[in-house]
């Protein structure tokens, strides 16, 4: 069985007493950590050590998505874990030197198979280098969008996925075709049109309301739910 651990939802800061981007796989005893933002790793402690990851995968390198990840490596080199390996964009440069500084073995964003979940990134439209991520177990696969746009590469990519766990951040009225991320209705049609049978949609505005936000999913996926800390997606 696949289980995504939703850790944090929210973007680009956290709620009062919430986190932003985090996701924690689990899959046949291996652990992997999905974006690491505000908030993330201390709702990744009430699940496990860092130390025991088996890798982390950054979808990009805006801060919350990946800024836990500082004060991360202070546990790791407590805990003696040196070289864990992390999966990321190869810029900007600035914030890439900061993680190059940590107890991590930085790894370039190419297809890798982990025990046996097999991962494969597709570039993202974001204004900084970014990717979707493919996560599959068996037969069965999740998509996350990580942050972007919709742009030609997403749907075929998506395509045959079960679940979709897609970047929400901005209500219909704020989006446009220049903009860095989705709407919920493009969430929405994302699911659909790939025939995956579950939506989360993630990376949710503090400030939005939430009932619309889910609304304007459901008018194109009945199936959407907002994804919430603690909640397991599991495929099996
Ligand atoms: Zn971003």
């Amino acid at each position: 069985m696949l289980e995504c651990v939703i850790l944090g939802e929210y973007g680009p800061f956290p709620a009062p007493g919430g986190a932003c981007s985090g996701y924690l796989l689990r899959c046949e005893g291996v652990s992997v950590l999905m974006d690491c933002g505000p908030g993330a790793l201390s709702r990744l402690l009430t699940y496990q050590a860092p130390e025991a990851l088996d890798a982390v995968v950054l979808s990009h390198l805006h801060f919350d998505h990946m800024s836990d990840l500082l004060s991360m490596g202070y546990a790791l080199e407590i805990a003696g874990r040196r070289d864990l390996p992390l999966y990321l964009p190869d810029g900007p440069h600035r914030v890439r030197d900061l993680l190059a500084k940590g107890p991590y073995a930085l790894m370039p964003m190419e297809d890798f198979v982990l025990g046996e979940m097999a991962f494969s990134f597709c570039p993202a439209r974001h204004p900084v280098p970014s990717f979707s991520l493919r996560v599959r177990h068996g037969d069965r696969a999740l998509l996350y969008t990580g942050d972007t746009n919709r742009h030609e590469g997403l749907l075929p990519f998506a395509k045959g996925c079960d679940l979709v766990l897609a970047d929400a951040a901005l209500p219909e009225d704020l989006w446009s075709q220049s903009a860095p991320h989705l709407c919920p209705r493009l969430c929405g049609e994302l699911a659909r049109d790939a025939g995956a049978g579950e939506l989360a949609l993630t990376h949710l505005r503090p400030d939005a309301d939430s009932a619309r936000v889910l609304a304007q999913a459901r008018e194109v996926f009945p199936e959407a739910r907002l994804a919430r800390e603690g909640m397991v997606l599991s495929l099996s």
